[in-house]
């Protein structure tokens, strides 16, 4: 295993974390002992750096998470959760879920604490609710150690949040074809310009960059390769390359896919992917975006729509759904993100356009943006679509009472 300093502390994290959104289960419910042997081979492996959330696994995440790291475990780990942004209404709540989190996870303190999926409408409402004195406040009595948030928002949000508060630490989505969505480059040079430990998330887009079932014009990338590796060690690779990142996380609920991950994380190092290979990984990412059926590059120059539609957002899932073919991810995450219920709880999905035509000036890439937004409501929204959403939302508004 190798291991990153965390600039601000100094902790040296292994760059391969433990996500713990995604555990075995077994009968609607996690595989407790397979979980917990899986949590607890990684640490003995190397991995100190654990992540959870409040929502994960219908809220069990945490629970067991605080279980596995019985037996002298947790001594040897960094543990990072999240506040769950949207459950916060006043700064009294934020006490009140840490506090619940610290029992959740049998622990006295918290390593690195993150506000939890943030955007430009979300990160406004908590900072009027208090949410620097907040962490200022927990980490002076020491129920939290670092402070840090996760991001799902516009690029140029992304700076404004890094600048309006002193922390220590944030969490992105970053692969070879999210460089200029969300964060992406700019977003992890610019924070880590500033000091901050940058955590990765979604490496591998939710699983797709390394599905067995990959387009053959990528496929044939690489198999034309010198080197061989698997789709997943050329997209972790890519990621470990950039000295600025500090932990990449993955959600690693098989046997084999720990094993694969840890003797990936064992050997790449920072800049150690020569000219050639870079170009490789390039390459492969150019050929998905072929397969995008909307150009859009996430600006967020269109945006705000007077319907509430979230623009970027339905084109992003769309264009997953397309290049990846993993038709059912992309649906649940469309329905997810698409129902605010991570950021201002108001529904932004395609259907609401009533083609107004205002967003279509705004657009450098000259998108049709109604035109293609009718064709991802007929695509993402079919039969059975409101009640998915239902499901989401129910599954996150679990709070406390
Ligand atoms: S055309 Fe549709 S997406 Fe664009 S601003 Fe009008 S309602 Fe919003
Ligand atoms: S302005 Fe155009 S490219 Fe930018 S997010 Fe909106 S649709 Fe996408």
């Amino acid at each position: 295993m190798l291991y990153r300093k965390m600039p601000k502390t100094g902790d040296e994290l292994s760059i391969l974390g433990f996500g713990c959104m995604r555990l075995p289960m077994a009968e609607g419910t996690i595989d407790e002992p397979r979980a917990i042997a899986q949590i607890r081979s990684a640490i003995d492996a190397g991995v100190n750096y654990m992540d959870t959330a409040w929502p994960y696994v219908n809220g069990q995440s945490e629970p067991l998470l605080g279980r596995a790291l019985k037996d002298g475990y947790r001594e040897r780990v960094k543990v990072a959760t999240k506040l769950p942004t949207w459950l916060q209404h006043s700064r009294a709540d934020m006490d009140r879920y840490l506090d619940a989190q610290l029992q959740r996870l049998g622990t006295d303190h918290i390593d690195y604490y993150l506000v939890h999926s943030l955007d430009g409408p979300s990160w406004d409402r908590v900072a009027a609710l208090g949410i620097g004195d907040f962490l200022d406040q927990a980490k002076a009595d020491g129920r939290i150690v670092n402070a840090g948030f996760s991001f799902h928002g516009l690029a140029e949000d992304f700076t404004r949040i890094v600048d309006a508060y002193p922390w220590d630490f944030c969490q992105i989505q970053y692969n070879y074809l999210d460089q200029q969505f969300q964060a992406g480059t700019n977003g992890l040079n610019y924070a880590a310009s500033k000091g901050l430990g940058v955590i990765v998330m979604e490496p591998l887009r939710g699983g797709n960059l390394g599905l067995p079932t990959a387009p053959p014009a990528v496929a044939d990338i690489w198999n034309a390769a010198t080197i061989k590796r698997t789709p997943v060690e050329w997209a972790l690779r890519w990621i470990w390359n950039h000295p600025e990142v500090t932990v990449v996380l993955s959600g690693m609920n098989e046997e084999a896919h720990i094993e694969q991950n840890l003797a990936i994380a064992a050997e790449a190092a920072a800049n150690s992917l020569s000219d050639a290979e870079l170009e490789l990984v390039d390459r492969a990412g150019r050929t998905y975006k072929e397969l995008m059926q909307v150009g859009c590059t996430g600006c967020g120059y269109c945006m705000p729509c007077p319907m509430g539609v979230q623009i970027p957002k339905c084109f992003d899932f769309y264009n997953k759904m397309h290049m990846f073919g993993n038709i059912a991810e992309a649906k649940f995450m469309y329905a997810a993100f698409g129902s605010g219920i991570t950021g201002n709880d108001e529904p932004g999905f395609a259907s609401q356009c009533v083609a107004c035509g205002e967003c279509l000036e705004k657009c450098p890439q000259h998108i049709p943006i109604p035109d293609i937004l009718t064709k991802v409501a007929a695509e993402m929204e079919g039969p059975g679509f409101q009640e998915q959403v239902d499901g989401i939302r129910e599954h996150f508004k679990k709070g406390l009472s």
